[in-house]
């Protein structure tokens, strides 16, 4: 079964070199294969018990919990370095920056940087497709040929998708109830401007290309 596919990258991590970005005794973070973003990566837990539970269940051990948020800061900042390679040279902030720095003498309070770590969300579905406990770290931007429908959309841009953040969740939180809520039938709604393009996936798509020319460059 399809659906039980990432259980391999934990039991094998070695088979998948192009994939697998680190493992240690307890986590293996790899690259999705079918990215939502212009960077997606995917952190596994190992634990063999933990990792065939669905997410909500396995986050109400406050210690695993625990564990997974650190774990996932750490990939997050990972990935954070990884935009700043693939945007941050020749963004206007970064520019800036750059030029204080070669000021003579350069100012004693430089304008910071781009905080990328912001640019990224990490998270699970509240219906996960894939069997294995996995949290996605992904770019905010939604820039990605692999991104084919509504379902696909929303399943990152409402609150479909649950920040690791928002954990432990209480029993009365509406996202217990995914279905009821209908988060994936919902109209597309622009992540960046907040701009509702009703069911018209493909006049999202293309404002999205427009969003993301100017969210990297900012
Ligand atoms: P879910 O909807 O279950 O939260 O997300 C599962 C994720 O796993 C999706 O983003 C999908 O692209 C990714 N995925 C599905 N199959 C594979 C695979 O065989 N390898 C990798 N690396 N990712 C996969
Ligand atoms: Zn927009």
């Amino acid at each position: 079964n399809r659906r039980d596919d990432l259980g391999a990258y934990v039991r094998n991590p070695e088979s998948f070199p192009k994939d697998v970005i680190y493992q240690n005794e307890e986590f293996v973070a790899i690259r999705d294969k079918f990215p939502k973003s212009s960077l997606h990566l995917l952190l596994l837990p190992r634990d063999r018990i933990k990792m065939r539970k669905h997410p909500f269940e396995a986050f109400k051990d406050a210690e695993f919990l625990e564990k997974v948020k650190v774990e996932a800061g750490k990939l997050q900042k990972l990935a954070a370095s990884e935009l700043r390679r693939m945007y941050g040279k020749d963004s206007a902030q970064e520019k800036v920056r750059q030029a204080a720095l070669d000021a003579h003498p350069p100012p004693d309070e430089l304008p910071a940087g781009r905080d990328w770590v912001k640019e990224i969300k990490c998270g699970v579905h509240a219906v996960p497709s894939m069997n294995d406990l996995h949290i996605h770290v992904i770019a905010v931007d939604h820039y990605s040929e692999r991104m084919k429908h509504r379902k696909h959309y929303n399943s990152f841009a409402t609150p479909f998708f649950v920040p690791l953040e928002d954990f432990p969740l209480k029993s009365d939180d509406s996202r217990w109830h995914p279905e009821r809520e209908g988060y994936l039938r919902r109209d597309l709604v622009c992540w960046r401007c907040g701009r509702n393009f009703g069911n018209s996936f493909e006049k999202l798509k293309t404002h999205l290309w427009k969003e993301f020319g100017e969210w990297k460059k900012i």
